[in-house]
């Protein structure tokens, strides 16, 4: 039987693929995308706490994110669709040890325009209260906030597919060869081929790479959400991050969620709930925040998910090297919900006009791993 051919095949329908589709569709391509899950949206992007913030340390992140949250907060006057934006504002606490970098970061979002504010100690507790000890600066980004990524996902989608895409679900990508020019993959719904594949598969970017042949440094780490019972402490709670030990929490509508990385947690994909972290969780959030004490844990409302990480804790982005026709949108580690516009733009350009124009992304290029030259990005949560 003849493969199925398609200008692009993009692999993975989360909130990256569904971005990147879109912005396929709308310069005129026919793409396909292969999704393994039984609907969109099944994978870490419906995992995420679903923070959008300016304040990263890397002009590069910067400009994602910002470029990313203003699509956002314009989502219903650009397409008629909601987005869920709400510019809820992230509060950084800033111990001395970290004060330089958050100094300099600052100077970074500023240069570029974004509205980031420097509060003393005693000024951030307007906005939450909190134990002070250690803590000698905040930064507050105002248009910082949340979205609805299942919300954004499905509203690219629906515009891809009114622009002729085709979205294939419960269809994994089995295996990929390149051919005469052009990449064949092997589905459960039989061959496609296409010049032009576009790797958006999350923590599994790894195992579809090596599904097509080559190795790609994106490994799953699992990372948890833990979530209090309805109380009235949610009200107005910023997404507010305790530098010093990594602690985060943001109000949920009457909830509160909040949780911190385990840096000792081993890649892989393993899975549920990990309670034994919740100890040393809640030791250093009850240290910074003690009111927290006053709020009971809904164990059944907490969630567990996975970042794709990489080797610097920064996405892979543009052309794998010595792979015609394939190009990378994965590894956000943790940021990708709110860089996900963005990329949706940067890698329709790389496939379209030969490199990504909007944002400069040779810093998360593939090629920094062989050449040894990481991404010093030091706001990574
Ligand atoms: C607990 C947690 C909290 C987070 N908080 C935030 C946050 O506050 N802000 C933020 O920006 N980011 C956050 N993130 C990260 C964010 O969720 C991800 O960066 C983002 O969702 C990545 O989107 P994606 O489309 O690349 O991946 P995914 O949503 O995982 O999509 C990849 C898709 O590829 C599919 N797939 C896999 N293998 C194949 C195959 N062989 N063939 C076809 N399809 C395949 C999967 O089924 C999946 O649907 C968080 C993540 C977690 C786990």
């Amino acid at each position: 039987m003849d493969a199925e051919t398609y200008d692009a095949v993009v692999i993975g329908a989360g909130i990256v693929g569904a971005a990147v589709t879109f912005r396929l569709a709308q310069r005129g391509l026919h793409v396909l995308v292969l999704e393994a899950a039984k609907a969109p949206a099944s994978g870490s992007t419906a995992k995420s706490a679903a923070g959008v913030r300016v304040q990263f340390s890397e002009a590069v992140n910067v400009r994602l994110s910002w470029r990313s949250i203003r699509e956002y907060s314009q989502f219903e006057s650009l397409y008629g669709l909601a987005s869920g934006y709400k510019a809820i504002g992230y509060l950084f606490l800033v111990d001395a040890e970290n004060a330089e970098y958050y100094h300099k970061a600052l100077e970074t979002q500023r240069r570029l325009g974004a509205p980031v504010k420097k509060l003393s100690a005693a000024e951030a507790q307007s906005l939450v209260k909190f134990d002070v000890t250690g803590v000698t600066l905040a930064t507050w980004g105002e248009i910082d906030g949340i979205i609805d990524p299942h919300q954004v996902t499905m509203g690219y989608l629906q515009m891809a597919k009114r622009l002729g895409a085709r979205v294939l679900t419960d269809t994994a990508m089995m295996a990929a060869e390149r051919r005469g020019g052009a990449w064949v993959l092997q589905t459960p719904a039989g061959k496609v081929e296409s010049p032009l594949v576009i790797n958006a598969a999350g923590a599994w970017a790894g195992e579809v790479a090596a599904r097509a042949g080559f190795e790609l440094p994106v490994q799953p780490v699992r990372r948890m959400v833990y979530m209090t019972a309805p109380t009235q402490l949610a009200n107005g709670l910023p997404l507010v991050v305790d530098v010093a030990s990594g602690f985060y929490l943001r109000g949920e509508q009457q909830r509160i969620l909040f949780g911190r990385s385990n840096h000792s947690e081993q890649p892989g994909f393993t899975e549920g709930m990990d309670w034994q972290w919740l100890e040393p969780t809640l030791e250093v959030g009850l240290a910074r925040f003690p009111w927290l004490q006053q709020t009971r844990l809904d164990r059944r409302a907490s969630w567990w998910g996975y970042y794709a990480v990489t080797p610097d804790n920064n996405p892979i982005l543009g052309r794998m090297p010595g792979q015609d026709g394939w190009i990378n949108a994965v590894g956000f580690s943790g940021h990708g919900v709110q860089q996900a516009a963005a990329v949706g733009q940067v890698i329709a350009e790389e496939a379209v006009e030969g490199r990504a124009q909007t944002v400069d992304i040779d810093e998360l290029r593939m090629d920094r791993f062989n050449k040894g030259i990481y991404v010093q990005e030091h706001n990574i949560v």
